[in-house]
């Protein structure tokens, strides 16, 4: 008997202690997260220099409200800025949250400053924005909103990487377009340069904020600081959760200066955004990434990592294709994976499903070549022992 709502699909482990890219349970087994508890303890569990500067912060100032302005929150804000082409932050406490505000900034910008009669957010099949009911309705999956009606409206759903259906389902009453440079829920499907660059021409065209949801790709996730910096494009609000705060819940959008106005004094806002323990776990993990050089570890290691799942596709027909980009990778089976799952966690490794054929590997950027070496030979072994039909 649980006190807790069903609401997850838990795993049977109990767990209790994360140290480095390790989980140990109650009874003392050791996992080998490489999914960095979906996308968060990027840095591992828990980096050394952001646990003493949230202990630091910790004795000086936990919570103030945003009545007061918090030197903390400026840093971070200037910090973000300095990384995107954006030119203002605004703090909350999840991916949810953050997209929640990029929805809520295009609609007020369009009609309050730009004095337009538009409120449609387009988003894309297999997308993923959230569970909160604007973010859910945006996201591009049935099985995320089934039983929720009635859905706000104003949302409109096309296929991925297919610039034609985008043209064709833009209308007068469009405000902005919200992507996933590379859809992580939905399968880790990575979006194709000529499409991006079509998208934001399309954007630009009609007049449309780009935002890009950078919840699961962003803070270094794909070798660089967001995804859509591998791509020629400059989005308008670019929204942010997950690695930011090493696992400490913090969300943020960074926008254009444009868009400032529209959030005026009183407009929008949420109790603990940014709260001083986030604001300082956010600015150390972001510092730690850049004086340790991280980004070019993500490189190195996503790279590592796909060459071995290459050369195991290459040798297992039970493999259909691998993917991704950085410490984002895929690996789309013939069949149902979560039998894979299942026994890879029974031998101490945790990965992650996207989808009913694939697994989902977000790796901390400390993973070792060893630990990556030891994830494949374990991952050729249950491909052995599962029941299956190729
Ligand atoms: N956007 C994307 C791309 C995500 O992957 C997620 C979480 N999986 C979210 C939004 C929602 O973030 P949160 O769970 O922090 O609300």
């Amino acid at each position: 008997m649980s006190y807790l709502f069903p609401n997850y699909g838990r795993w049977p482990i109990r767990i209790t202690k994360g140290e480095g890219n390790y989980l140990w349970d109650e009874a003392g087994n050791r996992y080998l997260d490489l999914v960095s508890g979906i996308a968060v303890t990027s840095l591992g569990n828990v980096p050394h220099r952001v646990k003493v500067k949230v202990q630091e912060q910790l004795n000086t100032l936990w919570h103030c409200s945003n009545l007061f302005e918090i030197p903390i929150q400026e840093k971070l804000a200037e910090k973000l800025v300095s990384l995107t082409c954006g030119d203002r932050a605004f703090f909350c406490n999840s991916g949810a949250e953050a997209n929640e505000a990029a929805i809520k900034l295009a609609r007020r910008y369009a009609q309050k400053i730009k004095k337009q009669d538009r409120y449609e957010v387009i988003t894309f099949e297999q997308s993923f924005h959230g569970r909160t009911l604007a973010t859910l309705t945006a996201t591009g999956q049935a099985k995320v909103k089934d039983g929720f009606a009635p859905l706000p409206d104003g949302f409109m759903t096309v296929p991925y990487n297919d610039a034609a259906a985008l043209r064709a389902a833009i209308t007068d009453k469009t405000c902005a377009v919200m992507l996933e440079l590379v859809q992580g829920e939905g399968g880790v499907n990575p979006a194709s340069p000529a499409f991006v660059e079509q998208v934001q021409a399309l954007c630009a065209e009609h007049d449309l904020l780009l935002i890009v949801d950078e919840v699961q790709t962003g803070i270094g996730r794909t070798g660089k600081w967001f995804a859509y910096q591998h791509y020629n494009i400059e989005p308008d609000i670019i929204t942010m959760a997950k690695g930011l705060g090493s696992g400490f819940p913090i969300g943020a959008i960074v926008g254009k200066e444009k868009l400032a106005e529209a959030f005026g004094p009183g407009t929008h806002g949420t109790t603990f955004g940014g709260n001083p323990l986030a604001c300082s776990s956010g600015l150390a993990t972001l510092e730690t990434m850049e004086e340790e050089g991280y980004l070019a570890r993500v490189a190195e290691m996503g790279a590592y990592f796909m060459a071995k799942l290459e050369q195991l596709s290459a040798v297992r027909p039970e493999i259909v294709g691998v993917r991704g980009k950085g410490l984002m990778l895929g690996v789309e089976l013939a069949f149902e994976v979560a039998d894979v799952i299942a026994k890879m966690r029974e031998r101490g490794i945790l990965l992650l499903q996207a989808g009913p054929n694939v697994l989902r590997l977000l790796p901390p950027f400390t993973v070792e070549t060893e630990e990556i070496d030891r994830a494949i030979a374990a991952l050729d072994d249950v491909l052995n022992t599962v029941t299956h039909t190729v």
